[in-house]
């Protein structure tokens, strides 16, 4: 299966996918998954904000907390000090007791020119092996780069800056 940024939701409609983690799919709740959906990438609250501008704020970050304690959506820490958000796997067991937890744990992408994360789904993150008595409970694993979009444009770039002789 190919890495994608997107969960495999595809066969779940918002209302049903939220009915799933146990949240009641007010209209509300529902365009801001359809929001995190359409998304390229994982989204800050600012972002939410911005894309969601008839939205009360506040009622934008109840919501988002509410996804988190349900696992609709996982927060990542990319490094640049602002928290992103995305949407989990259908079947993400997430933040729950026992060993599940480690079910949805992917690798993250951060693109440094356009600063978008990305969810690489199908790249699990590397197991590590902790000395005896070390007891996991998350780990962060963000990988720096180029997103296909912004490596295409640089090789491009390249080309068109080749003197011509
Ligand atoms: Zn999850
Ligand atoms: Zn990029
Ligand atoms: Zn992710």
């Amino acid at each position: 299966m190919l890495p994608t940024s997107h969960p495999d939701n595809s066969s779940l409609r918002p209302d049903e996918a939220l009915l799933r983690r146990g949240v009641r799919p007010t209209a509300l709740r529902v365009l801001i998954y359809r929001t995190m959906e359409n998304a390229p990438c994982a989204l800050s609250l600012t972002d939410l904000e911005d894309r969601l501008v008839t939205v009360d704020k506040s009622t934008i970050f109840r919501t988002l907390t509410l996804f988190l304690g349900h696992h609709l959506v996982h927060a990542v820490d990319d490094g640049t000090g602002q928290t992103k958000y995305a949407l989990c796997a259908a079947d993400c067991h997430c933040g729950e007791e026992g060993d599940e937890e480690w079910d949805d744990l992917h690798t993250h992408f951060f693109c440094e020119r356009c600063h978008h994360t990305y969810c690489l789904r199908g790249v699990p993150i590397p197991t590590v092996a902790l000395p005896a008595g070390f007891r996991l409970h998350s780990a962060t694993y963000v990988l720096k780069g180029l997103c296909p979009a912004c490596a295409a444009r640089a090789r491009s770039s390249a080309v068109s800056e080749i003197p011509e002789s």
